[in-house]
């Protein structure tokens, strides 16, 4: 786990390459892919997916419902690039898989509408097992907690519900979600593991007290749009590795009253 001051450091490394030519060209290539990461659309929105709403800070999901400009700028955007690249590959795969099956039972990259205001995309929807998948591209530290006793965070269960809750509305059965997740960084697939849980209406009241957050949340929200509250007016309840990939943490705004979030018990 990395630790605040070791993130506060963490200034982009200088990239090397056999001549001083190489080296300089690395920076140039590395310049372009964060640029264009950071300008995507998954990054500019202001539409919050259900992956985002079960996230347990109040801050953070208020700051992005008002579009609070982003304040970390250390998190390395390379994660998030091999987990879209691995996701479109997964998506092509599966529903290659379809052909010569007697129907077909994979439906990937499929949009679903669990709220009006919260549509998302779920990677892949299972007609053979009524199940919805989620797939997940994670380091070593992530694939343990999921492996661990405790399992996923809340934020990628209630992901999960909501995507299941997207297909049932489409008039699929859905009893079963699942998050596969795979290593980002090991050498192989035998580190995928898979966490499943039964969902189906059972999970309706579970997914209306989302949604009443959701709205508690976008009251908060417009209290800032209309200046009556700033973003460290709102409550957090957040964890370290939670903060790190959060657009608010600016671990040194503890010190300087500056914009952002102090981070865990700021
Ligand atoms: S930095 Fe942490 S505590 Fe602050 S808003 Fe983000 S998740 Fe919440």
């Amino acid at each position: 786990m990395t630790s605040v001051s070791e993130f506060m450091k963490a200034a982009p490394a200088r990239l090397e390459g056999n001549t001083p030519w190489a080296s300089r060209y690395a920076g140039e290539l590395r310049r372009v892919v964060v640029e264009q990461a950071n300008g995507s659309a998954r990054n500019v929105q202001r539409h919050l997916g259900p992956s985002e709403l079960g996230v347990p800070c109040d801050r953070q999901v208020v700051g992005k419902l008002a579009g609070v400009p982003a304040t970390n700028h250390v998190a390395d955007p390379w994660p998030s690039i091999v987990g879209t690249a691995v996701h479109a590959w997964l998506a092509d795969a599966f529903t290659a898989a379809n052909a010569g099956l007697d129907f077909p039972r994979w439906l990937a990259e499929q949009r679903v509408v669990p709220h009006p205001d919260h549509s998302g995309t779920g990677d892949l929807y299972d007609a053979k097992e009524s199940a919805v998948v989620d797939h997940k591209v994670l380091g070593e530290s992530s694939m343990a907690k999921i492996r661990s006793v405790a399992g996923p965070p809340i934020k990628y269960i209630i992901q999960l519900i909501l995507y299941g809750k997207g297909f049932r509305l489409m008039g699929l059965p859905v009893t079963r979600v699942a998050l596969a997740a795979y290593p980002r960084t090991a050498a192989s697939l035998d580190g995928l593991y898979v966490w499943e849980r039964a969902t189906g209406p059972q999970d309706d009241a579970l997914i209306e007290e989302v949604f009443a957050l959701t709205g508690r949340r976008k009251q908060m929200a417009e209290e800032i749009i209309s200046g009556r509250l700033t973003l460290t007016d709102i409550p957090t309840s957040a964890d370290d590795s939670e903060c790190f990939f959060c657009p608010f943490y600016r671990p040194q705004s503890k010190r300087d009253n500056g914009p952002g979030c102090p981070g865990p018990n700021s």
